[in-house]
């Protein structure tokens, strides 16, 4: 799930691969086997070759006599040498590879919630708006904003606050599925797109969003005991083929702006045109 790591493959939720490539050929190998096994097949491999290089040499110049003293060299130069060289190369390559990963989720995801951050949702919104005309299926579009934060933090401290934002990442990585795509898309707002979702499935779960952390209870702290947080919540879905990107984050905005001017704490739905 999205709070989450490492989200289950093949989902939306999976980071896509930036590049570097390879990562199903002999380097996927290396780290699937591990540093130590490889530097042991590179030296195996390494012998062998001499091995067979050595023959083919001696037989071809007719130097049979020596071969047992050139098949002992031939074994004992790469045993000694591929491992001291294999070890530190391998060692640099796996060091490589972990800097990949951590910089493919710093590049990707929010850190304080591990959801994904803005600059993802919105290169993979567009993805998902062509895909959903291809297919063709439904898209729905959640925005959540959290109802008066700033007195949270002024009431509670950044470090409540910052719970709460964690907590919210939670409720909306348990409350949808999998292969919705969940960001964390400005400071106390949240964005949930949900493939394959009409209008009216998106609403019921805004609805149970708001109703889960509504009835959330959040431990201030000292004096100020437990309490409750509540968000406000916009919903709209992919219109006709003039629908852009752009205009559908309008409408959620729309509709979320319109759920903060009827008193904060619900869900309000905004079809696009010339939808019921
Ligand atoms: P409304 O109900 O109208 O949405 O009011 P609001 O107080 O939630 O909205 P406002 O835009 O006035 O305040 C948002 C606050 O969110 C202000 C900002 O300091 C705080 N904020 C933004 N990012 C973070 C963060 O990462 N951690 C914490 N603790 N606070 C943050
Ligand atoms: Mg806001
Ligand atoms: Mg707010």
């Amino acid at each position: 799930m999205e709070t989450r790591p490492a989200p289950p493959s093949g989902s939306r939720n999976a980071p896509t691969d930036f590049g570097g490539g390879d990562t199903n050929g002999w380097r996927s190998w290396m780290l699937r086997v591990g540093h130590k096994p490889t530097v042991a097949v590179i030296t195996a491999a390494s012998i062998l070759m001499s091995l067979v290089l050595t023959t083919l040499i001696n037989v071809a110049v007719d130097n049979i006599a020596n071969l047992a003293l050139d098949l002992a060299i031939a074994f004992t130069v790469p045993l000694v040498i591929a491992p001291l060289a294999s070890y530190y190369a391998v060692g640099l390559l796996f060091e490589v590879e972990q800097a990949r990963g951590l910089l493919q989720i710093a590049v990707i995801r929010d850190h304080l919630t591990g959801l994904f951050n803005r600059g993802y949702f919105l290169a993979r919104l567009r993805e998902e708006i062509e895909r959903s005309r291809r297919e063709p299926q439904s898209l729905a579009l959640i925005l959540i904003d959290v109802d008066q934060f700033k007195a949270i933090n002024d009431s509670f401290g950044h470090a409540a606050g910052d719970a709460v934002l964690e907590r919210l990442g939670q409720v909306l990585a348990e409350a949808l599925r999998p292969y919705d795509l969940i960001a964390r898309y400005g400071g106390e707002e949240f964005v949930a797109l949900l493939p394959g979702t009409t209008l009216a499935q998106a609403n019921a779960a805004a609805e149970r969003i708001r109703a889960t952390l509504e009835s959330m209870p959040f431990d201030w702290g000292g004096m100020a005991g437990r309490g409750s947080v509540t968000a406000s919540l916009g919903v709209t879905c992919l219109g006709d083929a003039n629908d852009t990107a752009d205009a559908l984050l309008a409408r959620a905005d729309r509709a979320m702006y319109a759920a903060k001017n009827a008193g904060r704490n619900r869900c309000v739905t905004l079809p696009p045109d010339g939808v019921a």
